[in-house]
């Protein structure tokens, strides 16, 4: 017996997913979750289709791409944020439980933590009646490249949003 992967895990709900709601399983469709599945950390939707492109993949409409990324946020296998001043950002979930995120306001760098005491909280919080599947909590703050800048915060965005090593077992 061979260990299934976490993409081909994805990939296998995805299809019930797409079964259950009486779609077509497409090429298209498989080809995004396919290339989802191998970006680190948070893309937007044009470094996803410039990841498609990089990877020879069939090309893709923009609707179909926004199309494909809502269903697999409903499929619950990635996560959708929309961080103040950003395009929204998507990210492999698949596996996880909470998504937090360090987010500092100098740079606009995003870096992912996890911590199971605040998830362990998280999911209890819940009301009576309430059964999360899943949070995504946000820090703001200055991190430690622009606090320790000897000339002060660094007055510039990132533009490279996909350069931040994820330290996530998948
Ligand atoms: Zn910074």
């Amino acid at each position: 017996m061979s260990r299934t992967t976490p993409r081909e895990k994805a990939a296998e709900i995805f299809h019930a997913f797409i079964k259950a709601k009486g779609m077509r399983h497409t090429a298209e469709r498989n080809a995004i979750l396919d290339v989802v599945c191998r970006i680190p950390g948070h893309f937007d939707i044009d470094a996803l289709r410039h990841e498609l492109r990089a990877r020879g993949s069939i090309s893709v409409s923009r609707a179909t791409l926004y199309n494909t990324l809502n269903l697999l946020a409903e499929a619950g296998l990635i996560c959708v944020h929309h961080f103040e001043d950003r395009p929204t950002l998507y990210e492999f979930a698949y596996g996880t439980t909470g998504r937090n995120h360090l987010l500092c306001t100098e740079c606009g760098r995003i870096l992912p933590f996890e911590n199971e005491a605040l998830d362990a909280v998280l999911d209890r919080l819940a009301p009576p009646g309430f059964h999360p599947t899943g949070h995504s909590v946000e820090v703001y703050g200055l991190c430690d490249r622009c606090m320790h800048t000897p000339s002060g915060p660094v007055h510039h965005r990132e533009t490279n949003i996909t350069t931040h090593t994820d330290n996530d077992k998948r």
